[in-house]
């Protein structure tokens, strides 16, 4: 059975993502579509509460009318209007038929309305006052129409024009049978309602999809570090077998010749293989070191050993070294008063290592005649080291991130192994010291890299 891969979990986990955000999506839609049938609901409420209560308010009108001046409507009685019999047909009213207080409105408002007609008006106040006491705080518009037609008759403001794309609308309020009118109550963009009314449900969705999308995040970046990070460890270690091998093949080519008849009695060639060879053996201690320094660096567990160091020593050395084993022709001038110490108080290996880097990029980002200048002087704030070469330069625009880990310039147009962590860990362990490196670069031309270290 082929084994889960970190690509698989990913795919997995987008689709499990995507299929969270898909069903929060729908539950907020669902929940949006409940609260608007609330809202229509409680707005054919609002509108058959107004309808009741101008009905009363005209009713108790009419009676005082007809106590000072009975009406009779022509109709040659006493009784108030609405005592008058009259027949209604409401057979084809299915809607009705259940309802026999509504058909009892209908009917009273019938009556009433031959006296006092229904002011729009006045439903209008009626129903602020009903939205207000519900906590329903938006514009609204009552319609008297044809329910039949939808025709509009009259509108609580005539100057409205319906351009808002979210209305809720009630349910048409039948008030008049025989002339054929209805009333509606229209929510205009009642948003702020319902997101009030789905506040929580928005928030706790909000936060769960957060949390995922963040939690997804999380995982992918741990895989794509995952990943990382593997072919980091493979290509470092390629790497340094790489450099490892060269300081070996120099020390196995010095015991060879060593070995050899031919050197047996000659003192002086036998001395240069010697030197050779212990530089190798420093050289591969170096690179050793560097790597011990570069996992402590990474584990956080690098400490350093502070003790007084002589930076012309150091320096003098590193030149030895690199000189004795170039695979490139390189001059390595010192320009630095014979006669002055630059003594500093610092981890003379990792100093060491740092120097090492900055001569060994010099070498290696430069054509065959490399020419390095290494100058040290005395500055208000310690000791500068400087490390110049005739080498290819670094674009400006690099500048600002060659510090960086994993930054690499010239990965494309030489042959140079790397992986863009030696500058890190000079400017590191540099900084570990109190002090600050920076460079001056010129493409074509070369690079300075400046070290000032504090006494
Ligand atoms: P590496 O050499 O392993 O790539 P470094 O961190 O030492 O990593 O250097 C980062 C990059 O900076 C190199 O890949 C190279 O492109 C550029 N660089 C460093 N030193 C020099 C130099 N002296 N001249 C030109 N480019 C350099």
């Amino acid at each position: 059975m082929k084994l889960i891969t970190p690509i698989h979990i990913t795919y997995i986990a987008a689709i499990c993502l995507l299929f969270i955000l898909g069903s929060q999506a729908y539950l907020v839609y669902d929940y949006f579509q409940t609260t608007r049938a609330g809202l229509i609901r409680e707005s054919d409420t609002v509108l058959e509460e107004a309808f009741k209560k101008d009905l009363a308010l005209r009713y108790t009108q009419s009676s005082i009318l007809d106590k000072k001046t009975p009406i009779n409507l022509n109709l040659k009685s006493t009784k108030p209007a609405f005592e008058k019999r009259t027949k209604y047909d409401f057979s084809n009213r299915k809607d009705y038929k259940n309802n026999i207080l509504g058909l009892l409105d209908i009917v009273m408002n019938i009556q009433i309305s031959k006296t006092i007609p229904l002011d729009i008006h006045q439903m209008d106040s009626i129903i602020s006052g009903i939205l207000k006491s519900r906590g329903i705080n938006t514009n609204y518009m009552i319609y008297m129409l044809h329910p039949k037609s939808g025709k509009i008759i009259l509108k609580s403001d005539i100057n409205y024009k319906s351009t808002s794309l979210f209305q809720i609308s009630s349910k048409y309020l039948t008030i008049d049978i025989i002339n054929d009118k209805a009333l509606q109550l229209v929510l205009v963009n009642p948003f702020g309602i319902v997101i009030k009314r789905m506040s929580f449900m928005l928030l706790s969705s909000l936060i769960l999809s957060i949390i995922c999308l963040l939690a997804f995040r999380a995982l992918y970046d741990m895989l794509a570090r995952q990943k990382k990070l593997v072919a980091f460890k493979n290509e470092f270690l390629s790497t340094i077998a790489h450099e490892l091998k060269r300081p070996v093949a120099s020390l196995s080519f010095n015991l060879d010749c060593l070995s050899a008849p031919a050197f047996i009695n000659n003192q002086s060639k036998r001395d240069m293989l010697l030197s050779k060879s212990i530089n190798a053996t420093t050289e591969l201690n170096s690179t050793i070191n560097m790597i011990v320094g570069l996992a402590k660096l990474e584990e956080g567990l690098l400490t350093l050993d502070l003790k007084p160091i002589n930076l012309k020593e150091l320096l003098d050395e590193l030149k030895i070294r690199f000189i004795s084993n170039a695979v490139k022709q390189i001059e390595i001038e010192t320009t630095y008063q014979a006669d002055k110490d630059f003594i500093i108080t610092g981890d003379a290996q990792l100093l060491s290592q740092c120097f090492a880097n900055l001569i060994d990029n010099a070498i290696k980002y430069s054509d065959n005649e490399v020419l390095i200048i290494i100058s040290i002087c005395e500055e208000a704030g310690g000791i500068k080291v400087s490390v110049k070469d005739n080498g290819l330069g670094i674009p400006e625009a690099k500048l600002p991130v060659i510090f960086d880990k994993y930054t690499r310039v010239h990965a494309d147009i030489t042959k140079v192994n790397g992986f863009g962590i030696g500058l890190n860990y000079v400017k590191t362990i540099v900084e570990k010291h109190g002090g600050t490196v920076e460079v001056k670069s010129e493409p074509g031309k070369g690079s300075e890299f400046i070290v000032l270290l504090p006494k």
